[in-house]
């Protein structure tokens, strides 16, 4: 555990663009602040990019993909995305700090999760690249079949706030493993981790031009700009699924291919049958960790009856004792939510709650005692039902809803009703019912009697409006290289 002196250390940093391999201004000087939302003091300031500077990135980009880059061996491509994850964990403190004086999210976290799984980000990808083959078939006698692999191009990386550098690299890894360059779009609230991966990759060994960061913000801005780029050729995105739709419209005008991780309202099944203090546990972890604000995390929590009222009493219990506050004080579980105006949504869903008849079990203010800082209470909310908004709607905060049920075929039902489809946690012991169970639930990632537990290999991704595509082993590299099938007539 660190020192609580920690957020001394590192005050931020100022965040310029990275572009060839050099960090540079925005070409008209343009620049927005950038706020630590814990104490709602000035980190730094980030260079403000937009079309000119996608531009440059792009033509860079597109100059290095025919460069050195593509002339590396594959062996000596595996070192150097290798290389880029041993930096990231020789400077896993400072990029920790920075993490967590960005996000608001306690520094633990950043340094026991989001900073070592960005390092193995590019481990795994580099070791998967290693045994990586194609398809070849054999038609009778008449001709044989192979498919060779290529990168797809410039692709741009679209990321959001929530886990900064994980999910940057979680894309930027197989990018680069399967051969293409990128333009990377950092979320403007959380620029510092990415504008320091452009040194890592450069002291890696990455040649000029194959990692280009272009900060700026969505519309009218260098995202807007990155995804009608003409000469991008794939967008890999993650964020909100409304931006999902305003970026596939821009990405048509020139048929991009796209990958979407996208929101999700998570359903946690709980069967009475199921080790109740195990559930509590995670469900903890899967409702409040990192303030809320993980994609994954089970929002809508069913309890099937016989154990609703006992499950109530210990989870609100454990809920109480979680300590929110400063980010860089060990005993802290909960940090501060990302900015201003997610704060006031994520509080505007607490009183739509109680407008649309729910009650506040726990939580649902603001700590006492602390200073600035966006920070809330844990929330659990109860005596809501599946057509209320805040049961429906995507929240990304430290709220969630608990509902009894009294069938498996009601709580299906429950669990299905909604157009997200990310992920789900279903708890019981019957090993008959979790595999019955499992298959009737339309999410992309279902966890039994677990949450959050990952293997790099598997396909990870959202059904319905949570996402297009899947990342992951295998599927990450089908996402970021084309295949040619080669027939040859014997
Ligand atoms: P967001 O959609 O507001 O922003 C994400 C990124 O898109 C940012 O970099 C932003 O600047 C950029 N952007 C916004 N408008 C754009 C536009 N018109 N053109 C191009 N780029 C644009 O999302 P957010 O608030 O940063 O992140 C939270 C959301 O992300 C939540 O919905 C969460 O569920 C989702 N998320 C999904 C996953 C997953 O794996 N499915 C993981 C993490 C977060």
């Amino acid at each position: 555990m660190q020192e609580q002196t920690l957020a001394t250390k590192i005050k931020g940093i100022d965040c310029q663009h990275f572009i060839n391999g050099q960090y540079v201004d925005s070409i008209n000087g343009k620049t927005f602040e950038n706020i630590n939302p814990a104490t709602q003091e000035i980190l730094g300031t980030v260079s403000e990019g937009g079309k000119e500077e996608v531009d440059l990135a792009v033509a860079a980009a597109r100059k290095a993909l025919n460069g050195p880059w593509k002339k590396m061996t594959t062996h000596d491509r595996i070192a150097v995305i290798r290389r880029i994850g041993d930096i990231i964990l020789e400077r896993k403190d400072e990029l920790a700090q920075l993490e967590s004086l960005d996000t608001g999210k306690p520094y633990w976290l950043a340094d026991s999760v989001d900073i070592p799984r960005s390092a193995y980000n590019f481990h795994f990808f580099a070791d998967y690249l290693r045994s990586l083959g194609t398809e070849a078939y054999q038609t009778d006698d008449v001709a044989i079949n192979y498919a060779i692999r290529r990168p797809v191009g410039v692709v741009g990386l679209i990321n959001p706030w929530n886990l900064p550098l994980l999910l940057l690299t979680w894309k930027l890894a197989p990018c680069l493993a399967a051969g293409n360059t990128a333009v990377i779009k950092p979320a403007e609230l959380t620029p510092m981790t990415a504008t320091l991966l452009g040194e890592i990759c450069r002291d890696a060994g990455v040649p000029d031009g194959v990692v280009n960061i272009v900060h700026g913000f969505g519309p009218d801005s260098a995202g807007s700009a990155l995804t009608e780029h003409p000469d991008v050729d794939a967008i890999s995105f993650t964020g909100e699924t409304t931006t999902g739709k305003i970026i596939m419209a821009a990405a048509a005008k020139s048929l991009k291919k796209l990958s979407y991780e996208l929101g999700g309202k998570n359903p946690n099944l709980i069967f009475a049958d199921s080790n109740l203090d195990e559930v509590i546990e995670t469900t903890l972890k899967s409702s409040f960790i990192n303030q809320g604000e993980v994609c994954l995390c089970g929002s809508r929590i069913y309890v099937e009856r016989p154990v609703y009222e006992e499950f109530l009493e210990k989870f609100a219990a454990k809920t109480k004792e979680l300590v929110v506050g400063d980010p860089f004080d060990p005993k802290t579980k909960v940090g501060a939510l990302i900015g201003e105006e997610h704060y006031e949504r994520v509080t505007n869903y607490i009183r739509l709650a109680q407008e649309e008849g729910g009650e506040i079990l726990t939580g649902g203010g603001r700590p006492e005692g602390l200073g600035k800082g966006y920070y809330l209470e844990p929330t659990i909310i109860v005596g809501l039902n599946s057509n209320c908004r805040v049961v429906r709607e995507e929240i990304f905060g430290p709220v969630v809803t608990v509902i009894p049920f009294d069938t498996e075929e009601e709580v299906i039902a429950q669990a299905n009703d909604t157009h997200y489809g990310l992920s789900a946690s279903i708890w019981t012991n019957d090993l008959r019912r979790a595999h019955r169970v499992a298959a009737q639930i339309e999410a992309g990632i279902i966890w039994v009697n677990t949450w959050f537990l990952r293997d790099l290999r598997t396909p990870f991704g959202g059904m319905k409006q949570s996402g297009i595509g899947r990342e992951g082993g295998m599927h990450s590299f089908e996402f970021y290289s084309e295949l040619s099938n080669i027939c040859i007539k014997l």
